[in-house]
């Protein structure tokens, strides 16, 4: 199953294409996590991306078609399917996808913009492996350390209140409309989430649910 996990920052995309990974297998593709490393690791590209970043703007088509197209041309997405988290994010950006691979559904997540806000503002990251918490919903054993691996957790940049004002906003002008493009080419799971309180593996069983009902799980 190639799948597309669509919503506005802090709807839930990573922590629900994370257990999916684990529940169903298909590889989950962050962009976000990708263009944090190179950012981490100081390299060239992630020099180009940083200034980009920081505003909560999106960095340039060009450089994210280039980044995951290498990226599902690895044997393990070739195997194993994969689920992209963060990607598209343009009109561009779905049509470079399209002449590259097949995409066979999107799991849409609708979720009102005061649970977003709630959520990326308590929302804490790992250093390490990248998973997310959060100091209200989805809190970590140990304060600032990561369940899994033992990381540090931080706040990202583009988590504080002047950046996700930005993102919302770059989210409603340039990713909303990829939906559209969507619309009448492929199935669709849409998932509502007013309830910022359950946790996400119960969230991902109500997807489960519909994903089975359209033969991609038994
Ligand atoms: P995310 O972790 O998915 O919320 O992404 C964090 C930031 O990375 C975004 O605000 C953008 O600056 C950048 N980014 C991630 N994915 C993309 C993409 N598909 N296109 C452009 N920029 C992206």
């Amino acid at each position: 199953m190639n799948a597309i996990i669509f919503g506005p920052p802090g709807s839930g995309k990573g922590t629900y294409a994370s257990i999916l990974e684990k529940k169903l297998g298909p590889v989950k593709i962050s962009t976000g996590d990708i263009i944090r490393e190179e950012i981490e690791k100081n390299t060239e590209l992630g020099k180009k991306f940083k200034d980009y970043y920081d505003r909560g703007e999106l960095v340039p088509d060009e450089m994210v078609i280039e980044a995951l197209k290498k990226r599902i041309s690895e044997s393990d997405c070739v195997e194993k399917g994969f689920i992209l988290d963060g990607y598209p994010r343009t009109i561009p950006q779905a049509e470079a996808l399209s002449k590259i691979t097949t995409i066979h559904v999107i799991i849409n997540l609708n979720v009102p913009d005061w649970i977003i806000i709630e959520r990326l503002s308590s929302r804490r990251t790992c250093k390490k492996c990248g998973t997310n918490f959060n100091i209200k919903y989805l809190k970590p054993k140990i304060e600032g350390i990561c369940d899994k691996c033992d990381g540090e957790l931080y706040q990202r940049d583009d988590d504080k209140p002047e950046v996700i004002k930005e993102r919302i906003r770059v989210y409603q002008k340039q990713t909303r409309p990829v939906l559209e493009y969507y619309k009448g080419k492929m199935q669709f799971v849409e998932f509502e989430c007013s309830d910022p309180g359950i946790p996400p593996e119960e969230n991902v069983e109500k997807i489960l649910v519909e994903l089975k009902k359209l033969g991609f799980y038994k």
